[in-house]
């Protein structure tokens, strides 16, 4: 995404009003289109602990209802989650111009930085990045939160190749019809890659079932390379989404073992929304019940796909 906010290195140490907790700044980790985050080490007063974070900064210059718009969701959905698969939130203050969320740090950056790198993924990695996706997106529906902007740039990773999903930007709380349908018309951005065709359609598109196209486009994704409705205009994107008109490339093309069964899950997915089958439903079907889900992926994959036995 691009961006429009001042990238100015952060003082190097933050201070967290009203507690002894100060922040040394380290290198940045990436920007996007409302802030930028930063490595950052926690202090106790003018001693280190040893715990890095990651440091989101968010100009406070930036337009008032835009910055409502974004944070309310932000924080207060991201701030009550507590999931293996959710990036954690640990604290959000204002110091000087700015607006500081701490975050869990994902030091092994994001699925769409890792597909930069390798082009596309193999099945093992696939299998467990996907289980792990819809473990979060379990957990969320659950609590009636719909991501509505899941794709790989927001699927961050930790120390561990663990994928943590990131960015509750455009998250929202169901709460009632009316509602999603402003918060949808006043938040749409970015790239339409990943939409569901009903959010092209006025008035629907704003249920949890956004989120399980989502997942279908990221499997595709991971393991192609390219967005299944990828186009180089959003109104050729819009006009294949509405078709749902997506092809599996040839295998020489990329080289990767599409299996049947990748397959089957996906097409799976990309279908009306009443017709998607929830995260319980995904992890059982036979793309991840007769093959090998790894128990890890080693960080060297970040580069180089992994030898699996
Ligand atoms: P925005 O809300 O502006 O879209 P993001 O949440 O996408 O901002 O964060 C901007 C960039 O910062 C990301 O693309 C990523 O490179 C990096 N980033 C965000 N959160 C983390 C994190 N928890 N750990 C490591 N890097 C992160």
């Amino acid at each position: 995404m691009s961006s429009s906010i001042h990238a100015e290195p952060p003082p190097p140490i933050v201070t967290e009003p009203l507690t002894n907790i100060n922040y040394a700044t380290g290198p940045a980790l990436g920007k996007g289109g409302f802030a930028i985050c930063h490595r950052a080490e926690r202090y106790e007063g003018s001693k280190p602990t040893g715990q890095l974070l990651a440091l989101k900064i968010v100009k406070t210059k930036m337009e008032p209802a835009k910055l409502a718009q974004k944070f309310v969701s932000e924080l207060q959905i991201h701030s009550k989650l507590v999931h293996p698969n959710i990036v954690a939130f640990y604290r959000a203050f204002a110091f000087h111009t700015s607006i500081y969320v701490v975050l869990e740090l994902c030091p092994n950056g994001s699925l769409a930085d890792m597909l930069k790198k390798r082009k596309f993924l193999t099945l093992p990695e696939i299998r467990r990045f996907v289980i792990q996706i819809c473990g979060a997106v379990k957990y969320l529906h659950h609590r009636h939160i719909v991501h509505r902007d899941l794709k790989t740039g927001n699927l961050f990773l930790d120390k561990d190749m663990n994928v943590k999903v990131g960015d509750f930007g455009l998250a929202a709380l169901l709460v009632t019809e009316k509602e999603m349908e402003l918060k949808r018309r006043t938040t749409m951005c970015g790239t339409p890659n990943y939409l569901a065709p009903e959010i092209l359609e006025k008035g629907k598109g704003h249920n949890e079932k956004v989120d399980l196209w989502s997942i279908g486009v990221i499997a595709y994704t991971l393991a192609v390379g390219k967005a299944p409705f990828h186009a180089s205009t959003k109104e050729e994107i819009y006009k294949k989404l509405k078709q749902g008109e997506y092809k599996w490339p040839e295998l020489s093309a990329t080289n990767n073992d599409i299996s049947n069964d990748l397959r089957v899950t996906v097409a799976s997915l990309l279908v009306p929304e009443d017709m998607r089958p929830s995260p319980d439903e995904i992890v059982s079907q036979d793309f991840f019940k007769i093959a090998y889900v790894p128990a890890g992926v080693p960080s060297s994959a970040r580069e180089k796909a992994p030898v699996w036995m």
